[in-house]
């Protein structure tokens, strides 16, 4: 297990950001809880959504009186082949679960289980990698460990013989959160909680950047700024549907010649078949000169990320399975019209034609593409009422908010 540090953060500058009853209930809930010791573990500590939130929300946990930290799993590539296998099969995909496979997984989570040392009051171990790791945690008596598991994919259709051997391990949990109720299969056998994610508005990934700032940094990169921008930031995986976003690119170039397309993805290191995904999109773009492939191999960090969300004059999110895709949130909240897949959690965040959109395939995102092209003004004050409904839904304070709650209901539970 390694420590990750995340700094400091304070609740009182989100003041100006959010409802005043939300700051008022976070303190109210926070007051039983003070110096209560939380550890978050997961798989990463850099590239996708988990590692995004509890970069935000440990040092909010911590500015309003919790003790909380966070350790990620130490582990070799063959183990996140394995959980890579597990997340797909989660959202439906085949898996092979051979004994090596089992034996992969369990070995991993049994060596870092003993690495926990020191007593906890909750633990939070997010989604299949370190799930398991309960198994092998002793049970501490009168100063128990609440153990929360909180998965942030969609398994509302797993591959049903990986469901059934994750179950047992799930089924020593206190508590399992989900972001929506029907991701969770039924007879899941423990009390669950539905708790959607949220983005940190103060982040340098969301915080605001006038367009002048935002112009300079997408130009580093080679984009004309006077000619409009469809973008889709997300690792380079099927479930994300880059292919199909080249699809809809194709479609919109054929009316508007000028336009052009960014695909940003990082790399993250429990991904490995992010790379080999990554050459076939080079393929499949074949050397055209209007999209741009770039990573955080390319120097593109929060900054950057923000940059082109605030510039692009479409965010896409054409996913065909998401938990969530906090990736929306993040565009609707620098006002830019969203067009997104109709899947997972992407309809809580868009209503489609109030919002944003939300499509089937690469020729109804080519549409929606062109009907915002074609009618910016329009497009931009649908996209305004999806920041005020992000405001109210999606950002950290409100998931702190359900965090501490859950602790409170833990404790009074005697759990
Ligand atoms: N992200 C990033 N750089 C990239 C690709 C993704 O910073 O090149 C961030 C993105 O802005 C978002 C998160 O990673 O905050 C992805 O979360 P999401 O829920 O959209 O998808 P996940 O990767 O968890 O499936």
């Amino acid at each position: 297990m390694r420590d990750i540090n995340v700094g400091h953060k304070f609740l009182a500058d989100y003041q100006s950001i959010i409802f005043k009853d939300l700051m008022t209930e976070i303190r109210e809930l926070a007051a039983p809880l003070q110096g209560r010791r939380v550890l978050h573990v997961n798989a990463t500590s850099f590239g996708g959504g988990v590692a995004e939130i509890l970069y935000t929300l440990l040092p909010l946990m911590n500015d309003v009186g919790l003790q909380a930290e966070w350790q990620v799993l130490t582990a070799d590539n063959e183990f996140f082949n394995v959980t890579k296998s597990f997340h797909n099969g989660l959202q439906g995909a085949p898996v092979e679960l051979t004994g090596k496979v089992r034996s992969t997984y369990e070995d991993v989570n049994r060596r870092n289980a003993a690495q926990l040392s020191g007593h906890y009051d909750f633990v939070v171990i997010h989604d299949p990698q370190p799930c398991a790791m309960r198994a092998w945690t002793a049970t501490d008596g009168e100063a128990a460990t609440r153990w929360i598991w909180r998965c942030h994919i969609d398994t509302s259709t797993p591959d049903r013989a990986l469901y059934d051997y994750l179950l047992p391990f799930i089924r020593r949990y206190d508590r399992a959160i989900y972001t929506m109720a029907d991701y969770a299969p039924d007879g899941l056998g423990i009390p669950l909680e539905v708790v959607p994610p949220a983005i940190d508005p103060l982040a340098p990934k969301n915080m605001t950047l006038v367009p002048d700032d935002a112009h300079y940094i997408v130009r580093q990169f080679g984009i004309d700024v006077d000619r409009p921008l469809l973008l889709q930031v997300s690792r380079f995986d099927p479930w994300k549907d880059p292919l199909g976003v080249v699809d809809a690119y194709r479609l919109v170039k054929a009316r508007w010649p000028e336009v052009q397309l960014a695909l940003i993805g990082s790399m993250a290191s429990d991904d490995p078949e992010g790379w080999e995904y990554l050459e076939k999109l080079h393929r499949y773009v074949g050397g055209d000169p209007d999209v741009y492939v770039l990573s955080n191999l390319d120097n593109i960090g929060s900054v950057e990320v923000n940059a082109f969300q605030s510039h692009a004059a479409v965010v896409l999110q054409k996913s065909t399975r998401e938990g969530f895709g906090l990736t929306v949130s993040e565009g609707l909240w620098k006002a830019r019209p969203v067009v997104a897949g109709n899947v997972g959690g992407i309809p809580l965040q868009i209503e489609d034609g109030v919002t944003g959109f939300l499509v089937d395939s690469s020729a109804a995102c080519a549409e929606r593409c062109l009907e915002i092209l074609d009618r910016p003004e329009w497009a931009r004050s649908m996209a305004r009422k999806g920041k005020e409904h992000v405001r109210e839904h999606f950002l950290t304070p409100r998931l702190l908010r359900d965090y501490l709650r859950i602790f409170n209901e833990l404790l009074a539970d005697g759990a």
